[in-house]
């Protein structure tokens, strides 16, 4: 597939929902890794304190010197907190749980919601190719989620295929409006991606039926089946796209993967 983004700037996509346990770290690591799959340069930044993602692609603590934390708090250059994972052109920044205490640690840094979008922008950006930067955010619309926000171009929400997933979006969207009034008037709304959606549950289908009624195209036309083999990928350190590429999990993700591609192609082509 052509790469439409390869000699521009990365597209940077948040990963974001305040609920914890929606599938944003299990997004960020599948999306990335599908779309490192397609060809592109992708950069994962771990924004959770809790760092399941650096877990997830197999980066132990002992892997973990230079972190998110020292691109924020430390500015450190890219070049010391970036490295390779086991999948073939995805790189990641790991987190630790340092990274909790940013939060207060920067209240009184006046640039405290630029640091991610200014680390992000160190000429040395350009030298490293990537296509696509995504960032998995913590479970809260916190100083970190603002940071990924003003830094990001688009939001990508997954959303839960549960009985309360719509309710929590309310309070997402209102934070994306501030930032938009406030920080980063270009950001927009990637989409939503439904999870662990379970096809013989009425209520996926209502959150799925319910979800397109009111978001409409926001909505991506993939939705991630509860998988098992979703769920057990991280336990061995893998992406599921390379645990188990052909399981139901693994080839929605690389759908997902293919549609912001596309949509990303559609934007381009029209603007
Ligand atoms: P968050 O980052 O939003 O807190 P996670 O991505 O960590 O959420 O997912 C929460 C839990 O649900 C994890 O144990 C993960 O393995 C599991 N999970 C996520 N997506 C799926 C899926 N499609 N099928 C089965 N389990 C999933
Ligand atoms: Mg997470």
């Amino acid at each position: 597939m052509p790469n439409p983004l390869r000699h521009g700037e990365p597209k940077i996509i948040a990963i974001a929902n305040q609920k914890g346990g929606v599938g944003k770290t299990t997004t960020s690591i599948n999306l990335g890794a599908a779309l490192a799959k397609m060809g592109n340069r992708v950069l994962l930044i771990d924004l959770d304190p809790q760092g399941n993602a650096s877990t997830g692609l197999g980066i132990g603590s002992e892997r973990r010197n230079a972190t998110t934390y020292d691109l924020l708090v430390n500015e450190s250059p890219l070049s010391e907190v970036i490295q390779h994972t086991d999948v073939l052109n995805l790189d990641i920044v790991p987190a630790t749980t340092d990274l909790s205490s940013a939060d207060i640690e920067l209240l009184s840094n006046e640039k405290r919601s630029f640091l991610l979008h200014d680390a992000l922008r160190q000429p040395a950006m350009a030298g490293f190719g990537f296509d696509f930067i995504l960032i998995d955010c913590p479970p809260s619309l916190n100083l970190l989620t603002v940071n990924a926000m003003v830094s990001a171009h688009s939001v990508l929400v997954p959303l839960q295929s549960e009985f309360f997933a719509l309710e929590g979006l309310s309070q997402l969207m209102l934070t994306v409006r501030e930032v938009r009034d406030t920080a980063n008037s270009g950001l927009r709304i990637e989409g939503i991606v439904l999870t662990m959606y379970d096809r013989r549950n009425n209520l996926s289908q209502h959150v799925e039926a319910d979800a397109r009624e009111n978001l409409g195209d926001l909505v991506f036309k993939t939705v991630i089946p509860r998988n098992v083999r979703v769920s057990e990928a991280p336990s061995y350190a893998m992406p599921v796209v390379d645990y188990d590429p052909s399981s139901k999990g693994s080839l929605a993700y690389l759908s997902v993967a293919k549609e912001l591609v596309d949509r990303h192609n559609a934007v381009k082509s029209r603007g």
